[in-house]
């Protein structure tokens, strides 16, 4: 059998840092981890292609020499993943589909007629199940997980199928699950609620893996939340890394995202730091307590979300943050607000979105309720889409939007946030290996930016 995978294109998002690739010359984010990890599932005797259009383009020559098309998506790669379904589909090749895009609410709206299988859910514990079924000739239209699979279950992602020289940052996951229940996550309806974490043996297979590959740089731990279950962070995952990583002579930093309750963990905030990590993506959302009791953000409440930024920092870890505009509660001032919370924190990289009700989390079944979903071209927030009636008027919402984002970003308010920054941050010494790159990004930042 001839497999190819085939990673869609994302539409255009702060996230997918378009415009700052170009100082790194990166032609895209990170690699797809999901995707790579089920190439590990497949038999080995499969030939196995992969393609990422983030990358590289996609030609029905590709298609034509594959037995079986596998596509792995999120619903940011909407658009495109409906051009490859339909692409392969011309052209006769079997398709398997999988990913967050491929969920319950848009199999229901017959989005995906055309794909021959659909794995809801974790792969790990259903594409064994799908690959005996397609070797006894009766493989089902749809694989649903039934609660969480083993963790355990999971295989190092396949890294040789790809040139990582395409990419500014490796995902690598190391536990799955949040304890919280914020409304518009999917995180924890995907992943559930209890944390699941890789054995020691698997992160360091993985870590070995990506190291035997030459990568040296910057890993995101796409872990739901690393400050989720700290005992389990403290005790388990984090000496593991550190050994490893002093082990290695540091080959690589590590970011990641945590809930806000990180500050209140002094032992574990060092850890990170010995572990390698350079800086945490925390959930703030909104410095409005009313917008955050609305979508259950209950662990922000009751606190100084300026004084857990600070103290973050004074452990000698950068903090980036997401932002929510359009909640039910925000009230007309909310942009002045953000804006003004945002230049106090020091937070350099603020990525400030629209809310967005995703297909299966508590707010789309809210939304739906109330009847005031509305249809929508491209999602996660991308041009500055919604999809659904906000409480404010949808005009004042976008005008509201970008006038946060032209202020956050324009030259002289992002320098002061950056000397806010050096204000609070402390950093901690550390073993550090210049690579040849990063003074070609520095050059071409000065080129295109000045001093
Ligand atoms: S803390 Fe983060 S990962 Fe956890 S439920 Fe909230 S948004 Fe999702």
């Amino acid at each position: 059998m001839k497999a190819l995978l085939i990673c869609p294109q994302y539409a255009d998002a702060l996230w997918t840092y378009k415009h700052a690739r170009q100082f790194l010359g990166k032609k895209a984010s990170s690699p797809p981890l999901g995707l790579l990890t089920v190439a590990a599932m497949l038999p080995v005797e499969w030939e196995k292609s992969f393609i990422d259009l983030n990358v590289n383009q996609l030609t029905d020559a590709d298609i034509i020499w594959a037995d079986i098309v596998l596509i792995g998506a999120m619903l940011a790669q909407q658009a495109s993943a409906l051009q490859v379904i339909n692409q392969t589909h011309r052209l006769g090749r079997r398709i398997l589909a999988g990913g967050p895009l491929f969920c319950p609410e848009l199999i229901d709206q017959r989005l995906f007629t055309s794909v021959d299988h659909i794995i809801v859910g974790e792969a790990k514990g259903l594409i064994p199940q799908f690959l005996a079924d397609l070797s006894a000739g009766c493989a089902r239209p749809i694989y649903c997980q039934e609660g969480y699979p083993d963790i355990h279950l999971s295989l190092t992602p396949m890294w040789s199928l790809v040139d990582l020289r395409d990419y500014a940052m490796v995902n690598l996951q190391f536990v799955r699950g949040c304890p919280f229940d914020c409304e518009f996550c999917y995180g924890h309806v995907l992943n559930g609620h209890r944390q699941r974490a890789k054995s020691r043996p698997q992160i360091i297979a993985e870590l070995d893996a990506l190291y035997a590959s030459g990568w040296r740089s910057s890993i995101f731990v796409c872990d739901d939340n690393v400050a989720g279950n700290s005992q389990l962070a403290r005790t388990h995952l984090l000496p593991t890394l550190i050994e490893w990583m002093q082990a290695n002579n540091y080959p690589f930093t590590f970011t990641g995202a945590a809930s806000v309750n990180l500050a209140r963990e002094s032992e574990l905030m060092d850890m990170l730091v010995s572990a390698g990590f350079e800086s945490i993506t925390l959930g703030i959302e909104s410095p409005h307590e009313e917008s955050l009791v609305e979508v259950h953000k209950h662990q922000n409440l009751h606190l100084d979300l300026l004084n857990v930024v600070h103290t973050i920092q004074s452990h000698g870890l950068e903090v980036q943050t997401g932002m929510i505009l359009g909640f039910d509660h925000d009230p007309p001032e909310i942009f002045e607000s953000h804006i003004d919370f945002v230049q106090r924190s020091g937070i350099a990289n603020s990525l400030v979105s629209l809310l967005f009700a995703f297909p299966n989390t508590t707010l789309y079944d809210r939304l739906k309720r109330e009847e005031r979903l509305v249809p929508y071209e491209v999602g996660n927030c991308v041009h500055g889409a919604i999809n659904f009636k906000p409480a404010m008027s949808l005009d004042s919402l976008t005008a509201g939007y970008k006038h946060v984002l032209q202020t956050l970003y324009s030259p002289a308010e992002f320098y002061a946030r950056m000397e806010k920054f050096l204000d609070h941050y402390r950093p901690v010494p550390r073993p550090f290996h210049l690579q040849p790159a990063q003074l070609v990004t520095v050059a071409r930042a000065i080129y295109y930016l000045g001093i």
